[in-house]
């Protein structure tokens, strides 16, 4: 979708928000899939409510993209603007066993940050690529843990209220890869409370994820459609080895899926967000 009116385009200079015509979104996304829009980056979060009150009225249609790392999107021309966060300097202040974190911050920056401070608990994440926000919205896990279980305050753009508020971690829940937030809400910061742990303990090297053993000893790594790929690293994760569509992508998980299904009964949890029209 193309922004054309030059008056929607000084408002948004007013706003603080730089206008990306046409960016093609597999330059955005891990997958190296997604087709062509704006896109507009946010610099100041105040100027949020205004920004989609502008959008609205003018009936806009947007998406929110965080790093891109969790994210299928559809080919050639979309139907809505995409809007994103820049990240500010620094993205975490630490103060005693508290880091409050812009959501913008690369996730696993912002863990071996805390890391080096001798702060734990999110050690499992250092791998996780994407956002604080982008982790947030999806309770982002791994080797056990989830960001939930240290989250004490969110600032968040509320879509139902129009404004932006701030949750404690007892008024959101945090569920396998599910949270309580509306689907339009936005994730502006967060404040963790990490446990002391000294940083040559916080690195580790945990286990396997069960997904990627099952998929591993179907024999699936390599398996493809198209370009689309089962990693030949690690078995559950897809990559795109080229020039994969987003169709070439939702075949060959609905593949994987099945024979996963057939062998051992499980049904693996389609984990990655879908923006297909
Ligand atoms: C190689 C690889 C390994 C991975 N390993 C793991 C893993 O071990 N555990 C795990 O949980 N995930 C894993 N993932 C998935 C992914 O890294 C996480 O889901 C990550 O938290 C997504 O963050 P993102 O900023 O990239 O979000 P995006 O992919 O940009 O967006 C995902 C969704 O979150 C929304 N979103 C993003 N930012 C915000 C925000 N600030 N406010 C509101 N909504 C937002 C988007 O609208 C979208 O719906 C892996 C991905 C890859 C490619």
């Amino acid at each position: 979708m193309r922004i054309n009116d030059p008056k929607i385009a000084a408002r948004l200079g007013e706003l603080d928000v730089e206008l990306v015509p046409g960016t093609r979104l597999a330059d955005l996304t891990s997958l190296g899939i997604g087709g062509t829009t704006d896109l507009l980056r946010i610099r100041k979060h105040e100027s949020i409510p205004d920004l989609l009150t502008l959008l609205d009225a003018n009936h806009v249609p947007h998406k929110f993209l965080g790093g891109g790392s969790n994210l299928l999107v559809g080919d050639g021309e979309l139907p809505w603007v995409v809007l994103q966060l820049v990240p500010p300097e620094p993205g975490v202040i630490l103060e005693g066993n508290f880091a409050r974190v812009d959501a913008a911050a690369d996730l696993g920056r912002t863990v071996t940050f805390c890391a080096k401070h001798d702060l734990g608990g999110m050690e499992g994440l250092i791998g996780v690529p994407g956002t604080v926000g982008g982790a947030l919205r999806m309770n982002a896990g791994a080797y056990g843990m989830q960001i939930g279980a240290y989250v004490r305050e969110v600032k968040l753009y509320r879509a139902a209220d129009h404004k932006i508020e701030i949750l404690q971690g007892n008024q959101i829940s945090f569920e396998y890869r599910h949270t309580s937030f509306a689907p339009d809400d936005m994730m502006l910061a967060v404040t963790l409370e990490l446990p002391s742990k000294p940083y040559k303990e916080i690195l580790q090297n945990p286990p396997g994820a069960s997904a990627g053993r099952m998929i591993d000893d179907l024999g699936l790594k390599g398996l493809s459609v198209g370009d689309a790929r089962v990693s030949d690293r690690h078995a559950n994760f897809f990559v795109n080895a080229g020039k994969a569509s987003a169709r070439d992508m939702l075949k060959l998980i609905a593949d994987v899926r099945e024979r996963v299904k057939k062998a051992y009964g499980v049904t693996l949890e389609n984990e990655v967000v879908v923006w297909n029209g």
